[in-house]
């Protein structure tokens, strides 16, 4: 028995031996090593032939421990391993949200000193406000195609025919898809050129890839139903996907969603020894007079990205869309001595299914917050995590706001972010 386990390993460390001779002579291309290896061992050879093509020693990339093969034909390609990223956990933050009412621990992945505890600190402010309300506005994943028409007079028949055939164009679209709803159509016109942005709800998913099938769908029964519309792209630009615009910000897309707290003159000074009239006079001028003469078109904020770019890393989110997700508004009041302040996310997506989010640490860092998978009812884990997104993001906002009021900002990042304790 052991000398039959013996031959078969060595069997298989020859097989291995052949298929890196083949990738280091070019023979085979380092995608085509799935096609000859199982998935795990491929990732080892790949890894293997990259370190000696390159002349590097890259063992750690190897080092954490995954069956590959649930990433094989999903999550990426030409895999030779995985980037390990520290993963802290924030709070408790506790939230009023439409779909849950709770104290939540929230995972961020990250390599920035300071933020974990500077969002903690924000959080500590809030909770002892009586917490963070949070509400998802509107909900709709958009795709965008354009046509392209000989003359504006076959443009101006389209407009006739769309909307007297959306009924069919939804049954298409919605038959690609068991969770994909069609919630409407825009149509924005430029020379013979014109984009219609569709616009789903998508359950517990993100759902880029499903909006994009199903709009495809729909792209070709427009086609051969309307004679003189030529399909351009399934996306002109006017989703707009993983790009900042204006569109995203006033038509949202996926969840457009508004956190907000009354932060009481006592925590203010407890907390953060400042004032409600410090954080709002720095808030307009920083915020909105200098993102203004900054030429910011959408980001009238301090730092949304670095909550979102965190939480998104952690939960296996599209890290790329962190672009228009962290577009948005804070907005702060004096009341009596008191601050409100609130944020606005206009175009936060995120889901708690599909794409990364199924992967083992991610499904963990989601259900750290109890939205690991589909919600019941449908959708409401996606607008969970939604809402505690926002109300993380504003916690941020306070307490950036507040450290730049009291000028600590610099001391925290030295003694967090730099490993050098203060002098
Ligand atoms: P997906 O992993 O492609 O698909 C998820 C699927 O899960 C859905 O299509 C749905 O199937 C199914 N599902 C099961 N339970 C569900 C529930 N409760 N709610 C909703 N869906 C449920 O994920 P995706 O969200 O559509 O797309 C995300 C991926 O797209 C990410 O990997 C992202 O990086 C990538 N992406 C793609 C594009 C593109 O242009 N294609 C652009 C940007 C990003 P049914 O549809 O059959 O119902």
């Amino acid at each position: 028995m052991a000398e039959r386990n013996m031959r078969s390993v060595n069997a298989d460390a020859s097989k291995k031996r052949r298929i890196m001779a083949k990738v280091l002579s070019g023979k085979i291309s380092l995608r085509q090593i799935d096609e000859h290896a199982d998935p795990n061992d491929a990732v080892a050879i790949r890894r293997d032939a990259t370190a000696q093509l390159t002349k590097t020693e890259i063992d750690n990339i190897g080092s954490a421990r995954i069956d590959y093969s649930i990433i094989q034909g999903k999550n990426a390609e030409n895999v030779i391993g995985m980037i390990t990223v520290p993963v802290g956990v924030a709070g408790p933050l506790k939230i009023n949200s439409g779909h849950s009412n709770k104290e939540v621990f929230v995972p961020m992945a990250t390599t920035e000193g300071a933020l974990i505890a500077s969002i903690s600190r924000g959080m500590k402010a809030v909770n002892m406000s009586g917490g963070a309300v949070a509400r998802v506005i509107e909900d709709g994943m958009a795709r965008g195609p354009v046509f392209s028409f000989n003359s504006i007079v076959e443009i101006e028949r389209f407009i006739d025919w769309l909307p007297r055939n959306e009924g069919k164009i939804r049954e298409v679209a919605e038959g690609t898809t068991n969770h994909g709803k069609l919630k409407g159509i825009k149509l924005i016109v430029s020379g013979n050129n014109v984009f219609l942005r569709f616009k789903y709800s998508t359950g517990d998913a993100m759902g880029m890839n499903m909006v994009t099938i199903a709009t495809e769908a729909a792209c070709r029964y427009i086609e051969r139903n309307f004679k003189g519309a030529r399909l351009v792209a399934v996306s002109g630009n006017m989703c707009s996907d993983k790009k900042p615009s204006m569109i995203n910000a006033t038509e949202g897309r996926g969840k457009t969603v508004v956190a907000e707290a009354l932060v009481p003159e006592g925590v203010l000074k407890r907390v953060f020894n400042t004032t409600a009239d410090t954080v709002h006079e720095l808030n307009y001028i920083k915020n909105w007079v200098g993102s203004a003469r900054a030429g910011s078109p959408t980001h009238f904020n301090a730092h949304f990205a670095n909550s979102i770019a965190a939480i998104f890393l952690a939960t296996g989110q599209d890290a790329a869309q962190v672009v228009e997700s962290s577009s948005g508004y804070t907005i702060t009041q004096v009341r009596g001595r008191d601050l409100y302040i609130s944020v606005t996310l206009p175009s936060l997506e995120v889901g708690t299914v599909g794409g990364g989010t199924g992967l083992p640490t991610q499904r963990e860092a989601l259900s750290i917050m109890g939205v690991s998978g589909a919600g019941k009812p449908e959708g409401s884990n996606s607008m969970k995590l939604a809402e505690i997104i926002a109300a993380t993001v504003m916690c941020g906002e306070l307490n950036l706001l507040a450290a730049l009021a009291t000028r600590e900002l610099g001391k925290a990042h030295q003694k967090l972010g730099r490993n050098i304790r203060s002098r």
